[in-house]
């Protein structure tokens, strides 16, 4: 039987990230995406609240979620800020991979330590020249008696700058290339990690990223997750369980954009009735509506087919991405165009849910590559 209501528990958990998301993030968006700073006291919040960590297992401090009760949590957060929403899911990005590989020492160790200092962790796999093409990696991680020795370089990190730890992708065996990427969790105080001012960006402001260089970064080899080698699996597996987060996200900024314009085209008396009416205005705000339940009825389809263990969850994920992130972009180019003037106007949130939504076709792997990823899985 296919049933789109949720039940009890779901219920509770969408209210509890729509009120948590009313009384912090949406006062404190307009604020961090002037100052363009990493929103502490809002991730402070999360923590008191139990809005953090949501698919840590809870025997680690986490919530135990589901990917469904994630994609519901992540929607109310998008719909408030996407910039810090993505604080928090960034975080459950770079943690995603000790719930894949980490054993019971090491998962008690890095997410005690998170959830102790109230911190967030970072997901360190992009360099300057490995984006899209993860297999390009050249950071190093050469193994000398108990420890690890990182060199290399990682461009684009979300939450660097502010993170507790990363989670670092470096070849162990340099010669045998991407088949020696290996994850390892690198303490973000150790010695040798050079980080550079984040970078000043489009939208998403609320959230920083870093460029990294490791200078002979000394870490124990307990913090190697899984065995050498595994690292590309982990990286891919990790996307699979988290890319439905970066369509949710989306998801909810559409859904916000689209309210505002409705409501707004609703009241807007221009040629003696309110712009809604027109014809051409009211047929796009219902192109609008419809793109938004059929992105959520995939991204739930996704969640819910990774959650069963369905065979072809990682191309839902795929698509799951590329369509809510598709049409989040042009609901909110259409959201600004029905207001004109105040569309474009910071009186308003739809210029910057425009400027924000575009991040969501670019990370955890573009739409082209999402497009790759189905097309891929669709020829096998
Ligand atoms: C704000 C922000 C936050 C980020 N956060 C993180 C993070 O926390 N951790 C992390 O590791 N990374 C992070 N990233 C990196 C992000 O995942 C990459 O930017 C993304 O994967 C694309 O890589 P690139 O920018 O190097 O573009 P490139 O890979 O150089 O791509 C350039 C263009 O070529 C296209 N392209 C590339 N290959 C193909 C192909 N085979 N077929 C068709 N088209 C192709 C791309 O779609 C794109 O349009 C972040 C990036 C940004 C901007």
């Amino acid at each position: 039987m296919v049933d789109f209501r949720l039940d009890e528990r779901q219920i509770a958990i969408q209210e509890k990230y729509r009120d948590f998301t009313n009384r912090w993030i949406i006062p404190n968006a307009r604020k961090y995406d002037l100052l363009a700073e990493f929103p502490w006291e809002v991730v402070k919040a999360a923590y008191k609240e139990g809005v953090m960590n949501g698919p840590i297992p809870k025997q680690f401090g986490g919530n135990g979620y589901s990917l469904m009760e994630g994609a519901l949590a992540a929607e109310e957060l998008g719909a408030g800020c996407i910039g810090i929403g993505i604080g928090i899911e960034a975080n459950t990005l770079a943690l995603t991979p000790l719930l894949l590989a980490a054993n019971e020492e090491q998962q008690k160790r890095f997410y005690g330590r998170i959830n102790e200092e109230q911190g967030v962790a970072a997901y360190a796999l992009t360099e300057p020249n490995a984006g899209s093409d993860v297999q390009g990696i050249k950071s190093t991680a050469i193994r000398k008696g108990d420890k690890y020795i990182i060199n290399g370089h990682k461009r684009f990190i979300t939450n660097a700058e502010v993170s507790t730890f990363l989670t670092v992708f470096a070849l162990t065996d340099p010669d045998r290339g991407s088949r020696s990427l290996s994850a390892i969790v690198v303490p973000t105080n150790s010695p040798g990690i050079e980080m550079k001012p984040h970078m000043l960006k489009m939208g998403q402001r609320a959230s920083v990223q870093n460029e990294i260089i490791f200078h002979d970064v000394e870490v124990p080899v307990s913090n190697l997750l899984g065995s050498e080698g595994q690292g590309f699996l982990i990286a891919m597996k990790t996307f699979d369980r988290t890319r439905n987060g970066v369509g949710s996200l989306a998801l909810g900024a559409a859904r916000v954009a689209y309210e505002t314009a409705r409501d707004w085209a609703s009241n807007r008396i221009q040629f003696g009735k309110p712009i809604a009416q027109q014809q051409v205005i009211g047929f796009m705000l219902a192109d609008m509506a419809t793109s938004i339940e059929a992105a959520r009825a995939l991204v739930w389809k996704a969640a819910v087919a990774f959650d069963q263990g369905d065979k072809k969850a990682s191309m839902y994920s795929a698509m799951a991405k590329l369509y809510a992130s598709d049409i989040a972009m042009k609901v909110a180019n259409d959201a600004v165009q029905i207001m004109a003037g105040d569309g474009y106007s910071q009186d308003y949130l739809v210029e910057k849910v425009m400027r924000d939504v575009k991040l969501n076709q670019i990370y955890e792997g573009t739409n082209q590559v999402q497009r790759l990823v189905i097309s891929k899985s669709i020829m096998r």
